[in-house]
């Protein structure tokens, strides 16, 4: 059946472009015209007037962990945590710990609901529950579906919990891959291999991570020099800086996310760069956590964001970005920062196939639909700008994902108070537990 958005104003990022009166007609999740009076091609097609809303592409967020929806306003008893070190042992390797299947249930269903609210299609979430690894990445994917939300899954391999856990994340990774490649190609959720970073991942786990990226045809999903600390253990164990290490490990490809890169060294940026690889860039994380700037962010071929577990809205992200960047002395307008974020459409074509993060035919279908007031002239010139220094997901009216609304008018499709309540309740277990 085909659907016609009529009357919209298309709003794209890269390239920019404003357009008011225009019809989008879609059939099989895809984008297969775009113009004017449209319902005269198609008159069977079902109409959904949108009286002139903002509609763009889908928004990505690059890296998350759904993992962490619980730990907002954690009330555990938390010892100070000056550096970023005594944060992951004080904080989230405690919390990982804690989380069971009704745990991660919870979370994984909140922080998808989050996501959507925020006008964001996808999530690549990077998951730990030592505890409960082998079918955790199933749970998350449940959660996903029920709600729609496109995704790209791993679990987080490290070497910290004995060699028992090391082998139990590897497997929980490629396992979870082939279930994925059994599936039909409509798929919403697709499979990465993941590994928390280099400081935990000795030899014999980056050995095993290149064995399933190869057997599965995925890239790596890893934390590298977020803080000074993984570049310093880096050259100190091993003689060489970490992103070096993963190379000569073969785990940079065309798929490889490379998350933070605080503290890459010019040399490492062209190793990704030369292998095709993305920069996952979380600038709320970098600056909670206080690891720093990277300095030659605009030294990277490939960008995307993420929000690192806080929350799901890149309209956020999208102004710390901007406004971070501009604090550390940076030269970039808010253009380069929409630039930044369509950019995460390019990892869903590399791992999805086909069309992502555009409003034309043979496109996926993942819009998001606004319903902003715009107090100035909104064109394709300053369609940044707007975002930058106003427009942001209150202004979210629906989202759609492969062509179907799964969130319309500020509603999603069954209830979600009691989801809430389960969450707020799996959340107090959880902050006891740790
Ligand atoms: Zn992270």
């Amino acid at each position: 059946m085909i659907k016609i958005l009529t009357n919209a104003t298309l709003v794209q990022l890269d390239p920019a472009q404003v357009e008011t009166g225009i019809d989008i007609a879609l059939e099989h999740g895809q984008v297969i015209k775009t113009g004017r009076a449209l319902t005269t091609f198609y008159p069977d097609a079902a109409i959904i007037s949108m009286d002139g809303k903002l509609v763009m592409p889908g928004m990505v967020c690059a890296h998350n962990h759904f993992y962490s929806a619980l730990a907002r306003g954690i009330t555990a008893d938390i010892a100070p945590s000056p550096d970023f070190l005594s944060i992951l042992k004080n904080l989230w390797w405690r919390l990982d710990k804690a989380i069971d299947r009704e745990v991660l249930q919870a979370s994984a269903i909140v922080g998808a609901l989050e996501a959507v609210r925020a006008g964001t299609t996808t999530v690549i979430d990077h998951h730990a529950s030592p505890n409960f690894i082998r079918g955790s990445l199933g749970v998350i994917r449940e959660a996903f579906e029920k709600v729609g939300l496109r995704g790209i899954l791993c679990y987080e391999t490290t070497d910290r919990n004995a060699e028992a856990g090391m082998t139990d994340g590897i497997a929980e990774n490629t396992e979870f891959a082939r279930q994925i490649d059994r599936n039909d190609d409509n798929r919403l959720v697709e499979a990465a291999i993941g590994g928390h970073a280099p400081f935990t991942l000795n030899d014999t786990a980056l050995a095993m991570l290149k064995k399933a990226i190869e057997e599965t045809g995925r890239g790596i999903h890893v934390h590298v020099s977020e803080d000074g600390h993984d570049a310093a253990f880096s050259r100190q164990h091993y003689g060489e800086d970490p992103l070096a290490r993963l190379h000569r490990f073969g785990l940079l490809n065309e798929k490889a996310l490379i998350v933070h890169g605080v503290h890459l060294t010019g040399k490492e940026i062209d190793l990704l760069n030369e292998n095709d690889g993305f920069l996952i860039h979380n600038p709320r994380s970098n600056m909670n956590n206080h690891v720093g700037y990277m300095e030659n962010i605009q030294q990277v071929k490939n960008l995307a964001m993420g929000t690192d577990g806080i929350g799901g809205d890149m309209f956020e992200e999208f102004k710390f970005s901007y406004f971070k960047h501009r604090d550390a002395g940076g030269d970039w307008w808010p253009d380069s920062i929409a630039k930044m974020l369509q950019n995460g459409n390019r990892i869903l074509e590399r791992y999805f196939g086909g069309d992502f993060g555009a409003i034309q035919p043979g496109c996926r279908a993942d819009l998001t639909i606004l319903d902003y007031y715009a107090p100035t002239p909104l064109t394709a010139e300053n369609v940044a700008g707007h975002i930058a220094f106003g427009m942001g997901s209150r202004d979210v009216n629906s989202v759609m994902v492969n062509g179907k609304f799964i969130y319309r008018n500020r509603e999603f499709p069954f209830e979600i108070d009691s989801l809430y309540a389960t969450a707020r309740k799996a959340a107090e277990k959880l902050w006891k537990t740790m």
